[in-house]
């Protein structure tokens, strides 16, 4: 296991530290001012109150195929995820109440899509990494919601042609009472190289969920945080830009713990550190020493 410590997760829809599409002047904020957009944004709003974290267990060819034994232990990852994370928010005195959801109903009903030959990694090294990942978890989401009872959600009833993790989404807000539901879509790779990847988590229109190929509760922890606003806080080969990259290195300097930076350390040697907690709204404003580090001093970052 000791070399998959170096693969990197990939965050795709956001480019931590020059995400300018995460960023936007908002009317009535003071002049060069600007709003990322990781809270109150897109369908994991504010990581406090109630929050479902929901897996979908996906077979395929090359993703690997699940057993009963490998779905338990990586709810059993999900369930020590959310109890940290739960920790944490105490500690922090935020209100916070994970529920730990999946589509196993007393046995083993795994999904099946199909990835292309290279696996997730070479779908997201392909043309249209975004599109080709969206058709496959939408065709996991349309099975998982399809054994659900009939459907009764709002969404689902008001809107002519919802597409399918919008659906399962709908159904799974109306079951839980609540907004926040973070979408995991997990394959089953224990031995191959394999990476993670939480999608659409800037946008306002596309839902977001992550791919996740590692049972570790650090890893869960960290994608599950991505979905609420986290960014990667260690370099990715996709760091081109000198500045970025030189502004991870002091990232990683000043969080050392940070499950942002570190996610493959167990969960106990980490924390959740003062950018991440702004990120996730767990923090009106952020520390003058993070914002120059998440923004370079170039621009000036509204409260929440
Ligand atoms: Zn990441």
């Amino acid at each position: 296991m000791g070399c998959r410590q170096v693969i990197p997760m990939m965050l795709v829809a956001v480019l931590f530290l020059t995400a300018c599409s995460l960023l936007s002047g908002g009317s009535g904020r003071p002049k060069g001012e600007v709003h990322i957009a990781t809270v109150n944004n897109n369908v994991c709003k504010r990581l406090t109150e109630r929050v479902v974290i929901y897996g979908v267990f996906v077979d395929s060819k090359v993703g690997g195929v699940w057993s009963t034994h490998d779905i338990r232990s990586t709810v059993d990852s999900m369930r020590l995820a959310a109890d940290w994370i739960m920790q944490q928010a105490r500690k922090k005195g935020v209100d916070l109440d994970i529920v730990v959801g999946s589509h196993e109903r007393g046995g083993v009903v795994p999904v099946r899509s199909e990835l292309p030959r290279g696996g997730l990694e070479g779908l997201l090294h392909g043309m249209n990494p975004a599109s080709s990942l969206d058709r496959w978890a939408d065709k996991a989401c349309r099975q998982v919601q399809s054994a659900f009872p009939r459907d009764t959600a709002r969404i689902t009833l008001t809107k002519n042609t919802p597409k399918d993790r919008e659906r399962l989404i709908a159904s799974l807000r109306d079951r839980h009472r609540t907004d926040n539901v973070a979408l995991m879509l997990f394959v089953n790779k224990y031995y191959g190289s394999e990476t993670s990847v939480a999608m659409h988590t800037g946008s306002t229109s596309l839902i977001e969920y992550a791919t996740v190929a590692f049972k570790r509760p650090g890893v869960i922890a960290h994608e599950f945080l991505h979905l609420f606003g986290a960014l990667d806080l260690y370099m990715t080969p996709y760091d081109n830009a000198k500045d970025v990259s030189k502004r991870k290195q002091f990232a990683m300097e000043r969080f050392p713990k940070d499950v942002m930076a570190f996610p493959f350390r167990g969960l106990d040697s980490l924390e959740i550190g003062s950018l991440t907690e702004y990120l996730i709204g767990w923090r009106r404003e952020l520390l003058p020493e993070d914002e120059a580090l998440l923004t370079g001093g170039k621009v000036r970052l509204a409260k929440y």
